[in-house]
């Protein structure tokens, strides 16, 4: 419960600042080019990597419906394909190494550092 009432707050939060009205006075539907995607990616990563630190292992089921739901609602298309793509070849496990894993394979897709997960 604790992890859907984080992903609520986090989509009202997102929504905010998401859905903003361009200067033509359209409202922005995530793809255009007003949405900040290092801010984005950056707060996500780290609600992902704080909710595998403090949830409680019966919320494990939260958690994959959470990871499916990213999928589906990312503000970023090719982000979204990439998710989806992920999770359909590596099971959702709620550990910090299993979320360590997946940054992982985004920054190795982005050329950034690759962190040590074991530690
Ligand atoms: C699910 C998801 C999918 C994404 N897919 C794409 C995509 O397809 N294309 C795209 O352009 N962007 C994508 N992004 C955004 C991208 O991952 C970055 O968030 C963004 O480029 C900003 O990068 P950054 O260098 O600020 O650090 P971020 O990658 O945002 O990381 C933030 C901080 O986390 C720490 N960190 C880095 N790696 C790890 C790790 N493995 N474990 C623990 N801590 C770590 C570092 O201290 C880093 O400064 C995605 C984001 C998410 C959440």
């Amino acid at each position: 419960m604790r992890i859907l009432l984080l992903l609520l707050t986090f989509l009202c939060v997102a929504g905010a600042t998401f859905m903003e009205v361009t200067p033509e006075g359209e409202a922005c539907d995530c793809t255009c080019e007003e949405i900040d995607r290092d801010k984005l990616g950056k707060s996500t990563w780290y609600l992902l990597h704080e909710i595998v630190k403090h949830a409680d292992p019966e919320y494990d089921p939260a958690f994959m419906l959470l990871m499916k739901t990213l999928g589906v609602l990312y503000p970023c298309p090719h982000c979204r394909e990439h998710i989806t793509e992920y999770l359909e070849s590596h099971r959702v496990e709620m550990t910090e190494k299993w979320v360590c894993e997946f940054h992982n394979a985004v920054n190795a897709r982005l050329n950034k550092t690759i962190v040590d997960c074991e530690v």
